[in-house]
């Protein structure tokens, strides 16, 4: 029999008093589970004086029924029950949602070393036999009740600091300026992305951009002027990648790097004629450039399969060669590394 706990015997006065005031501390739910019907109440009256406010079942599946209605704080549970008794009931607590979350403490009168150990093999969180000592029960209580508090605290400050660590990661990898990847995290995926190319034996394609005549933007429009340019740049380049492992970023005062694993030379190409295209369309003007009337940037692409002694640095070179082709031969252009796979 579950004692209906919505009657005003199972709520506490205090409960009702000003419900408006929802900053009110909250008085701790116990649930009490013994088939004896005087033990029973005893256990709600002090319990309550101390008050806390208490629900009541008479066995175990009663229990399990009520604990999964009520969510209570903490469970009194009677080892010796019929239908499900204590020991086999805070085992099938563990199970359910927070079950081991929530503070069991048994109550009995077996002191024997096997039923001691049974009931923290299943779970309990102590042990307090009958006839009860009060004054042992009130402290057990209050302070399964206060390291159940702290622990919920503790998860939630684990929670907070994931999410600032996740956060914190994201910034330190971002340039500040143009929101694309930076440097260091260039530097790392490229490692990261060339290792793979190498287990794998897959190609890896590098592009380096580059504004052509952008001292001279800078210099006639001014540096806040040339910022934008540079974000504005930046999110073009970011829109002809497609890829999930595509990684844009910025690296180095005005030249961009897009990082294009598992893609051949016809790949990388593709993705470079496309970030000069965008930036083409964007019209931005630019009275000072030798190249064009308009903002353009000049791309140099390498591509290889890398062998166990490639390094990540050959790769950058290579791109960084054709890039320098690319400026020499008129610039607002794209020019490939003839790097051959080894
Ligand atoms: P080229 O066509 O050969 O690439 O000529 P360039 O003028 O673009 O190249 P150069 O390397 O001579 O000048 C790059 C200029 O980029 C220098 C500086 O004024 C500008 N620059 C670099 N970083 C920043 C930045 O963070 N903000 C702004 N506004 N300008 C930058
Ligand atoms: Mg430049
Ligand atoms: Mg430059």
């Amino acid at each position: 029999m579950i004692i209906d706990d919505t009657s005003d015997r199972n709520k506490h006065p205090s409960q009702e008093v000003n419900t408006s005031d929802i900053t009110a501390p909250r008085h701790p739910l116990i649930l009490i589970v013994d088939d004896d019907l005087f033990m029973r109440k005893i256990l709600v009256r002090y319990l309550e004086r101390e008050n806390y406010c208490v629900i009541e079942a008479a066995d175990g599946m009663e229990a399990l029924k009520l604990y999964q209605e009520r969510q209570p704080d903490m469970i009194l549970l009677d080892a010796m029950m019929p239908i499900l008794d204590g020991f086999e009931c805070c085992s099938r607590l563990q199970e359910l949602p927070n079950g081991d979350h929530t503070p069991v403490l048994i109550i009995t009168a077996l002191e024997d070393r096997e039923s001691v150990d049974r009931a923290y093999e299943v779970g309990a969180s102590d042990y307090v036999t009958k006839p009860i000592h009060w004054a042992v029960l009130r402290q057990r209580v209050r302070r399964l009740l206060d390291q159940a508090n702290l622990r919920q605290q503790l998860e939630a400050a684990n929670q907070q600091l994931a999410v600032l660590v996740k956060e914190l990661q994201r910034l330190v990898s971002i340039d500040g300026l143009t929101q694309v990847a930076n440097r260091r995290r260039l530097d790392s995926y490229l490692e990261q992305e060339c290792n793979r190319a190498i287990r794998e034996h897959i190609p890896i394609s590098l592009v380096l951009c580059d504004i052509d005549f952008f001292k001279n933007y800078n210099d006639n429009y001014g540096h806040q002027e040339g910022d934008r340019c540079l974000q504005e740049v930046a999110q073009a380049i970011s829109k002809a990648t497609n890829r999930p492992a595509d990684l844009v970023a910025r690296y180095g005062g005005e030249e961009f790097a897009i990082v294009l694993p598992n893609t051949d030379s016809e790949g990388g190409l593709n993705v470079a004629v496309r970030a000069t295209e965008i930036i083409r369309s964007l019209q931005l003007p630019h009275n000072y450039s030798q190249a064009a009337n308009h903002v353009t940037i000049s791309c140099g692409v390498a591509t290889l399969i890398p062998s166990q002694h490639f390094q990540t640095k050959n790769l950058l070179k290579a791109a960084d060669l054709a890039l320098y082709t690319a400026k020499a031969e008129g610039r607002n252009c794209v020019r490939q590394s003839d790097l051959t796979e080894d």
